[in-house]
């Protein structure tokens, strides 16, 4: 029997169309054999589908992903892979956010999309469709994760951030080598996968929408920083800081912090360096986010701590303190500490 994947198609730049104005706007894919014909002679069956509305990726909600999440959960017993077609602008978060999402999955989830819209000649949509739906159908691989593919790359999906608005290659994971090459052939790292679990998949479908991110520069203001952490029904922030994240070491702004977190608002620290972990207490500079309660971030994405942080918070609203644990392991191999948390 052949192998069967599901092709959900989200919108970006890959199904775009230029309206009147010369713009690039979503529009809704025919079959995917009109787009790329040769997929017609392929090994594996594939089938495809859409999101209710397709979007510029810059639209995306954790709504989509619940929706995402709901078509995958509907069809996870009928197919062997999934692909989804997404804009690139915030397909890292996506990839994320599913990948939080969906707890033993034991199936691959290729997120992948195009700087060129598929019409173009110099597309690179058509490679990355090909090789996303040849990894998603290869039983050899049987990846069982959430990853994305660019260019010749498969990484993981909770590691990947877009670095380039203009490269064919415009994606990377600077804490956590590819899972896969495409050169003549595939190359799997299979060492790097993620384990297979033996216990049934659980979909996880809550998302708290109330955090924020921090990002910190020299000269920041007492009012930016008080306007942040007062944001009204805000339960979490991510504080951008610097190198192995350190961050000003002024009364008034560790006050802020300090505030913050009595009233039960979880702060997070991640590096704006894009490769490299935050280690607190290395530098004199962290010693007092460590001391009054600041999580340290580890290597972890801001697209996979933004994600994170909204999943803990909506499922667990009612148990910080369990947040804030989970916030310290690895829950879906986001990031490069040793205790995985079997909880979660
Ligand atoms: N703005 C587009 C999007 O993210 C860019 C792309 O697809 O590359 O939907």
């Amino acid at each position: 029997m052949k192998n069967k994947v599901l092709i959900v198609y989200t919108g970006g730049t890959i199904g775009m169309v230029q309206d009147a104005n010369g713009s690039l706007k979503p529009y809704p894919m025919r079959h995917i054999y009109d787009v790329v014909p040769e997929l017609r002679s392929c090994a594996y069956q594939i089938d495809t589908c859409q999101m209710e509305n397709i979007i510029d990726s810059s639209n995306m909600t954790p709504s989509n992903w619940i929706e995402l999440a709901e078509i995958i959960e509907r069809n996870y017993e009928d197919y062997d892979g999934f692909v989804i077609l997404h804009g690139t602008d915030t397909m890292a978060y996506t990839a994320s956010a599913l990948s939080f999402m969906f707890k033993n999955l034991t199936k691959p989830i290729i997120l992948t999309g195009s700087q060129l819209p598929m019409g173009v000649l110099r597309t690179d949509g058509r490679e990355n469709i090909i090789c996303a739906l040849e990894l998603a159908s290869c039983r050899e691989a049987y990846i069982p994760e959430v990853c994305l593919f660019f260019e010749n790359r498969l990484y993981r999906g909770n590691r990947s951030t877009k670095v380039s608005a203009e490269n064919f290659d415009a994606f990377t994971s600077y804490n956590y080598p590819s899972l896969a090459l495409a050169g003549i052939r595939f190359s799997f790292k299979k060492h790097l996968f993620l384990k297979r679990p033996d216990k049934p998949l659980e979909v996880r479908k809550n998302f708290d929408r109330n955090i924020a991110v921090l990002k910190l520069f020299p000269g920041i203001t007492p009012n930016a920083v008080d306007a942040i952490l007062h944001t009204k029904d805000l339960h979490g922030v991510i504080i951008e800081t610097f190198g192995s994240g350190n961050a000003p070491t002024e009364p008034w702004f560790i006050h802020a912090l300090e505030d913050a977190i009595k009233r039960d608002i979880i702060i997070l620290d991640v590096t704006q360096c894009k490769a490299g972990s935050v280690i607190l207490d290395q530098y004199e500079a962290s010693c007092d986010l460590s001391r009054i309660g600041v999580i340290g971030g580890n290597d972890i994405t801001l697209e996979a701590a933004v994600t994170k942080m909204m999943y803990l918070l909506g499922t667990y609203p009612n148990d910080h303190d369990h947040v804030r644990r989970s916030l310290t392991y690895s829950l879906r191999g986001e990031m490069t500490i040793p205790n995985e948390n079997p909880h979660n």
